[in-house]
């Protein structure tokens, strides 16, 4: 796999953004249907609740200044968000225009009102003095560099530490670039630049910086560091199997260099799974078929994310559970399975999955790709931090077991679906209870 520090901000177009931005008249039209509505269901169902009726007003009398300073209120990260936000279970799911007609295309005018904001460096800018506090933010994606701006705007001085030689986690490394391409999640990390805030990459925190030094340095700490790669599966002949991830990632850095078999299985019916599915079809697979132990009734997708797979071409194993890897000459050229029966509840209170003995299938594949999630954070045991079903566990202002240590986004999402809008509500929430600590005290203090 190609290494992400050379991520790309050109793809093919097999991967180019698939939906094109709105032009002038469209965004036009588009925003007069709006009804601009009381008490609007689509800020309500947004979780920044980003006042939508406004912004969309604001479209309709053409300033777009004035739109994009409404989005921002809300989410400094709206351009991430107009492109990666699931809108259809979201705010465009609760337009009261989807009942008869087609809801508003409230993804769409977000985008356009935040490229013209882009177009025109019309961002969000310090009123706030500064406060003489200093926070220290781990982890550059999008809680963590919602949680950074807000802080700054604030007047607080931030400083994150990224891992990575690029910011922006998972919308720069692991959303696939159809959906967003890397130059916007980059930048959008710019702009949280632009408010003061101080990114310093390829530090590893646990490695390269301590917590006891960031407690002598900083007055609040805030850990956003995501979760970590793909699980092992626990098979024989795993290490021929791709981690999902470092496809999705080796796709954004160069998909023209991407090796990709011409009969691919994707292991997974999760979000991550479909993209995988999605980019070895456009780049080239004949046959992509996704593996997964349950029915299309429990998968974790979308549902509009199985639809559009399935106009991708698109095929599905269900009741399937992979056993073993079958190589030649150290290369996959299959997976054994098994077949599954579904049992009672589990924890996750889905029906168990229950292979079948003797029950042994192959599938043929050139190319094997599992997608099964992401384990938990080890920085929560290496830190000693309380847990909650192995995610970092928080108090109702996001402080962690230890005082003036804070954690925000997918690290600590022990229920619900983790996605970036939430990340990003997440991060404004956390700065805003910072701010209220910090208020609280009358001086700077050691955290501990
Ligand atoms: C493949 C994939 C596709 C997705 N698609 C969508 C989508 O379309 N829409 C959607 O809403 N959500 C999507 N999600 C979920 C979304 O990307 C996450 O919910 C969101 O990125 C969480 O933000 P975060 O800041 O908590 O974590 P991350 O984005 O994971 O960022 C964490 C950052 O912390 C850094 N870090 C970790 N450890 C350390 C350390 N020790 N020291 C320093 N830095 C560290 C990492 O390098 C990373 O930059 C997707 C997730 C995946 C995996
Ligand atoms: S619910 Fe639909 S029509 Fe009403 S304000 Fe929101 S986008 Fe406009």
């Amino acid at each position: 796999m190609e290494s992400a520090s050379s991520i790309s901000r050109n793809t093919t177009h097999a991967l180019a953004e698939q939906l094109s931005p709105l032009t002038q008249n469209a965004a036009a039209i588009e925003a007069d249907r709006c009804l601009y509505c009381y008490d609007a269901p689509c800020t309500h169902a947004c979780p920044t609740h980003i006042d939508i009726p406004r912004f969309i007003k604001k479209i309709a009398s053409n300033n777009l200044r004035g739109s994009a300073e409404t989005i921002f209120a809300s989410n400094l990260l709206g351009a991430t968000c107009a492109r990666v936000c699931p809108v259809q279970e979201l705010c465009e799911g609760a337009c009261v225009l989807g009942a008869d007609h087609k809801p508003i295309s409230i993804g769409r005018l977000q985008r356009y009102a935040m490229d013209y904001a882009r177009d025109h460096r019309s961002y969000p800018v310090v009123n706030a003095s500064p406060t003489g506090r200093s926070i220290a933010v781990i982890g550059a994606g999008p809680a963590g560099l919602s949680c950074a701006g807000e802080l700054a705007k604030l007047g607080h001085t931030v400083t994150i530490f990224e891992k990575r030689t690029q910011p922006g986690g998972l919308s720069t490394y692991g959303i696939i670039a159809l959906r967003e391409p890397v130059d916007v999640a980059l930048n959008e990390a710019r702009m949280i630049e632009g408010l003061g805030v101080t990114i310093k990459t390829g530090v590893d925190f646990g490695k390269d910086l301590s917590l006891p030094a960031l407690q002598k340095d900083f007055d609040a700490v805030v850990l956003s560091v995501g979760l970590g790669r793909t699980p092992g599966l626990g098979i024989e002949g795993e290490e021929a199997i791709i981690d999902g991830l470092e496809f999705i990632e080796a796709s954004k850095a160069n998909a023209a260099s991407l090796k990709v078999g011409r009969n691919v299985i994707v292991i997974g019916a999760g979000n991550t799974a479909v993209d995988c599915a999605t980019i070895a079809r456009r780049l080239g697979a004949d046959r992509v078929t996704m593996v997964y132990r349950r029915t299309d009734r429990e998968m974790s997708c979308y549902e509009h994310e199985y639809d559009f797979a399935r106009k991708e071409g698109i095929e599905f194993r269900f009741l399937t559970q992979p056993s073993r890897v079958v190589l030649e000459g150290g290369l996959a050229i299959g997976l054994e399975c098994l077949g599954v029966e579904l049992g009672a509840p589990d924890a996750s209170g889905r029906p168990s999955p229950m292979a079948v003995k003797g029950s042994e299938f192959l599938l043929t594949a050139d190319q094997i790709v599992k997608a099964i999630g992401q384990i938990k954070p080890s920085l929560a045991a290496d830190l000693g931090l309380e847990t909650m079903k192995g995610f970092i566990e928080v108090d109702a202002s996001f402080q962690t077991s230890l005082a003036g240590v804070y954690a925000i986004g997918d690290c600590i999402r022990a229920s619900g679906a983790a996605s970036t809008v939430m990340a990003v509500q997440d991060g404004k929430l956390a700065a805003a209870a910072i701010h209220h600590w910090f208020a609280q005290q009358s001086a700077p203090v050691e955290v501990n």
